[in-house]
């Protein structure tokens, strides 16, 4: 998706979790709102492929959402919102990473084609990390089959699990559908019966943190370990013996070349979307459901949230996103891993 687009998404977004965020925790977003400017995520206008975590050059904080993945590149559905584009809060402007991030800046400029790769490794110097780039650091937005062309899409839930997440579980299993869910340490802690219950259910789990910082790219490096890590293990156990998780999705969509790593360290990829459905704002179901049936192409991955507030809309608009997508040819896949 056009990294304009993206960014008015993104504000969007921001607008939303600021006003979710009066729950600490819940922000719901996933949008990238986070504002860190990062843009990890989005491939220039580019389809490149994958993922790459290169970064727009605007600065732009095209942070989760589109990647060109599988779906080919640009999404369409953008290039529509962006007219309409909230001036919500800033997030995105300033969010040219601080000279003096390590992540930030950083991750910017890559050609477009170009895989992750980006980040200068000099201004990674002070961190007692590996070295930057290590493979498989890019930010995922194809399913895992994507790749091989077929007509799948990844489900994702962010922000729980939460009152609202057995309904979610509930639709899913009516539509023999699977779904990844981010969630949120605590609340992992929380609801350990419904992160059995989703694991139980086929579907997997991702890392979303301890505190939903955002943004996140600019926390000191122990700090954001520290978010990655003891989400991951409070998920963990919430699970049980033998939990997976697979993942880890900034809040935000905030994705730096730090925190890439920290996850990658610790057996999580990166993963972004393609088609954020804004449900977090509480749009409406009609427009829930519009945002996703404009935005999605084969190989793409959805975001809606399970968590961080009141997520009725979501719940009615999966009902009959699920249906449509039936109907539509696609099968459900997880994100490529
Ligand atoms: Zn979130």
């Amino acid at each position: 998706m056009p990294v304009r687009t993206h960014r008015t998404v993104l504000r969007r977004a921001a607008a939303g979790c600021v006003a979710a965020l009066t729950l600490a925790l819940a922000c719901a977003c996933g949008p990238g709102s986070g504002g860190s400017g990062q843009a990890v995520g989005t491939p220039a206008a580019g389809p490149s492929g994958s993922a790459s975590a290169g970064a727009t050059p605007s600065g732009a904080a095209s942070t989760g959402a589109a990647g060109s993945g599988a779906a080919g590149a640009t999404p369409s559905g953008s290039a529509s919102s962006t007219s309409s584009s909230p001036s919500g809060p800033a997030t995105g402007s300033a969010s040219a990473p601080a000279p003096g991030t390590p992540s930030g800046g950083t991750t910017g400029t890559p050609a477009p084609g170009q895989p992750s790769g980006n980040q200068a490794p000099a201004t990674t110097a002070a961190a007692p990390r590996p070295a930057p780039d290590a493979p498989g650091t890019s930010v995922v937005y194809r399913t895992a089959s994507g790749a091989a062309g077929g007509k799948t899409v990844a489900l994702t839930f962010d922000d729980g699990p939460g009152p609202y997440t057995g309904q979610i579980l509930d639709l899913l299993d009516q539509y023999h559908a699977k779904a990844t869910f981010c969630e949120i340490g605590p609340q992992a802690s929380a609801n350990p019966a419904l992160v059995k219950r989703i694991v139980a259910d086929g579907n997997r789990l991702c890392d979303h943190t301890v505190h939903h910082p955002q943004p996140m790219h600019t926390l000191p490096l122990d700090k954001q370990t520290y978010e990655i890590t003891a989400a991951k293990d409070m998920i963990t156990r919430a699970g049980g013996p033998g939990t997976q998780v697979s993942w880890f999705r900034a809040p935000g969509g905030d994705f730096s070349t730090a925190n890439r790593q920290i996850a990658v360290q610790d057996g999580l990829r990166p993963l972004g979307w393609t088609v954020d459905t804004r449900d977090w704002a509480r749009p409406g179901v009609d427009q829930i459901l519009a945002n996703a049936k404009s935005e999605l192409k084969p190989g793409g991955i959805i975001l809606m949230h399970d968590g961080g507030g009141d997520r009725s809309q979501s719940v009615a608009a999966l009902a009959q996103l699920l249906p449509w997508l039936v109907q539509q040819g696609y099968t459900f896949d997880f994100p490529a891993s």
